[in-house]
């Protein structure tokens, strides 16, 4: 076979430079030196020596927790033993996108399997209030050309996302073959009749040529792993199962279910960020347990017009998303048409997402971007000073870490919600988080805090849904099984999609290619690649299987490249992108040179390398 799926598409010849860096004031070598040591010890201060232990798994652990509270109950129905030409698995975007994509090179029974009662994925289940999209909807919001929708405002709130994706899902008619409240539990491959068995935990097992998985990767919640949870005695829910029965409201606010309760909320991550404004209007009185503070930097949402955002010319949508990704992506573009402050930062992304090789003095970059960082710290840690009005307060609420250590947020209400006299936020980092739950309410130090309704806006696991998890079998050629193969020799793809051994079975996400902050954009990609496997597959009478010499050759040119920003994230405070502190990123490695790159890369092998993971449904094994 030739290796032309390795020849990298021109890459930019970029020197390091710190014009990809955003404008910065000074910052002299003493304060570095201050900012450097202060950052370690409050990183010293948080690390747990129990890392990703200390979390418990909301699903396997309180089935109470993820118990879907946006449907009466599933929908009655026998379970099916049928055949589909491609199954999908998960009805989020990258599902819905796989569907969209796969009828554009019409194929016709694609079902799509999802455990929500409808699609939206994260949407479908994020509906807590003031749950925005915090990258700009015209560029997070997929196929807007295809659709002729012009979202209305410049950030969108959940529920015009989740619409969104319903109307992608009417408009190519993933309704009609479509599973909801459908677990699927195993994937097994029959080679005589070229062809996968799908079970579900509705009793189907029904048989699919194709299968793509799009599980998602933030979609199981989790929860502290702290004492007496269970014990608690008054409400209590998770962020991504918000109870609107109990509190009241949309997520526009208005809980009138929460009137003279004392509401505690754990968590200040991206969805603290957006939550706690809501309950501080609404709650009695609202304590924040704050752990390890965000930063928050300007929102500026606006409602926008479609002349705003040139929507009267074709295929503006597709021209924007592109500008944005090379924007984040930190390569150069002539104009920032989104202009926002996921933008006016992006050079600082670099340690966070793999961009363009870049060549030249790599110290002396370091040196310039530890000065941006540091600049632009400072000024998020002063928008803190400027705005909350309790010096104790905003001295809690400022973030000691360099800027990528966590994910970055964006509001105009989070702050200013700290002024008000009914609401407390509790600082926990010296206890490494509330300690335990008891009857009454939440315990910190030698404090009980007294509640009425306790929310966790503690995250997800990362990384562990569907495929990934060990809860979805997948039982390729002979019988062998994915996790236990990845187990011996390492996760093993051709540009993170398919795999040896695993015909006929194209897996969407983050793993071995590339990803970027507006992941939806991704997801597209890596459809509109699905969806040509499989037409081509169907043009030649074939199955998509690459050889495993196709997948040293991927695993190389992952390797070759591969940015060592290990060192930052060994500095870093804990969290999810450090493993907890534990000083790496979670999962294997992506493209090196970014996702501008990979799409490039991807849309040159489909066009000359294509035929080489088509193989004859008689081949020998490989
Ligand atoms: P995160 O995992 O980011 O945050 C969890 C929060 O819970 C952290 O503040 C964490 O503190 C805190 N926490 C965990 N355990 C304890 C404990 N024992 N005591 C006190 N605090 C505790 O979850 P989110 O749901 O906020 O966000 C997850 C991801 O979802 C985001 O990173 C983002 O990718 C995505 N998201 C995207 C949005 C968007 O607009 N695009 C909006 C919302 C979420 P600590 O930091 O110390 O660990």
């Amino acid at each position: 076979m030739t290796r032309s799926h390795m020849t990298n598409p021109q890459l930019p010849e970029c020197h390091l430079t710190d014009t990809h860096l955003p404008n910065s004031a000074e910052v002299t070598p003493p304060e570095l030196t201050a900012l450097r040591r202060r950052y370690r010890l409050e990183r010293e201060r948080r690390v747990r020596p129990d890392g990703a232990a200390q979390y418990r798994d909301a699903d396997a652990e309180f089935g109470y927790y993820a118990a879907d509270p946006y449907i009466e109950g599933p929908v009655e129905r026998a379970p099916l033993q049928d055949t589909v030409d491609v199954a999908v698995i998960g009805g989020g975007f990258g599902g819905i996108l796989a569907g969209a994509r796969l009828r554009q090179q019409g194929v016709e029974r694609v079902r799509v399997v999802e455990k929500g009662g409808d699609f939206g994925g994260t949407w479908y289940w994020n509906r807590y209030p003031g749950v925005h999209c915090d990258i700009e909807a015209h560029v997070y919001l997929p196929m807007l050309d295809e659709t002729g929708y012009v979202p209305e405002w410049k950030y969108a709130p959940g529920d015009e996302i989740r619409r969104h994706a319903m109307r992608i899902a009417r408009k190519f008619d993933l309704y009609a073959d479509a599973l909801f409240s459908t677990g699927v539990t195993a994937l097994t491959w029959d080679e005589d009749a070229g062809s996968w068995t799908v079970s579900t935990d509705r009793g189907d097992a029904f048989r699919a040529r194709y299968v793509v998985a799009a599980t998602g990767t933030l979609t199981d919640p989790k929860l502290p792993g702290i004492p007496g949870i269970e014990d608690f005695e008054g409400h209590t829910f998770h962020t991504s199962r918000w109870d609107y029965a109990y509190t009241g409201g949309t997520p526009e606010g208005g809980m009138t279910g929460l009137a003279g309760k004392r509401v505690g909320i754990v968590g200040t991550g991206a969805t603290g960020v957006q939550v706690i404004p809501m309950l501080a209007q609404d709650a009695a009185h609202l304590y924040v347990f704050q752990r390890t503070p965000s930063t928050v930097d300007v929102r500026d949402n606006r409602r926008t017009t479609p002349g705003d955002v040139g929507a009267d010319r074709e295929g503006w949508a597709r021209e924007r998303r592109e500008n944005y990704l090379r924007i984040v992506s930190g390569e150069s573009a002539e104009t920032d048409l989104v202009a926002d402050a996921w933008t006016a930062s992006a050079g600082l992304l670099e340690k966070l997402l793999p961009s363009f090789r870049r060549q030249g003095d790599r110290e002396a970059f370091e040196a310039a971007y530890e000065v941006a960082d540091a600049a632009k710290m400072n000024e998020l840690r002063s928008r803190v000073e400027r705005t909350v009005t309790d010096p104790e307060t905003a001295r809690r609420l400022q973030p000691w870490y360099r800027y990528a250590c966590k994910r970055p947020t964006f509001s105009d209400l989070y702050y200013p919600a700290f002024n008000r006299a009914d609401v407390t936020l509790v600082d926990t980092a010296d206890t490494h988080g509330i300690e335990r739950v008891t009857a009454d309410g939440v315990v910190v130090g030698d404090t009980v805090y007294e509640l009425d309704c306790l929310v966790f806006a503690t995250g997800f696991n990362v990384g562990t849904s569907g495929i990934h998890s060990g809860r979805l079998p997948v039982h390729g050629r002979g019988g062998v099984q994915l996790l236990d193969r990845w187990a011996r020799q390492g996760p093993r793809t051709l540009h993170g999609l398919t795999s040896n051994g695993f015909p006929n079975l194209i897996q969407l996400g983050p793993l071995q290619n590339a990803s970027s902050v507006n992941f939806s954009h991704i997801l597209d990609e890596q459809a509109v690649h699905a969806a040509a496997l499989v037409a081509a597959a169907e043009a030649a009478g074939a199955r998509i299987e690459p050889s495993r010499e196709a997948e040293d050759d991927w695993l190389a040119t992952l390797a070759a490249d591969a940015p060592d920003h290990e060192w930052f994230h060994a500095e870093c405070t804990p969290g999810y992108y450090n493993a907890e502190g534990r000083g790496r990123r979670n999962g294997p490695g992506g493209y090196p040179h970014g996702a501008v790159a990979f799409h490039q890369l991807l849309k040159e092998w489909r066009d000359t390398s294509m035929g080489e993971v088509l193989r004859p449904v008689t081949a020998p094994d490989a």
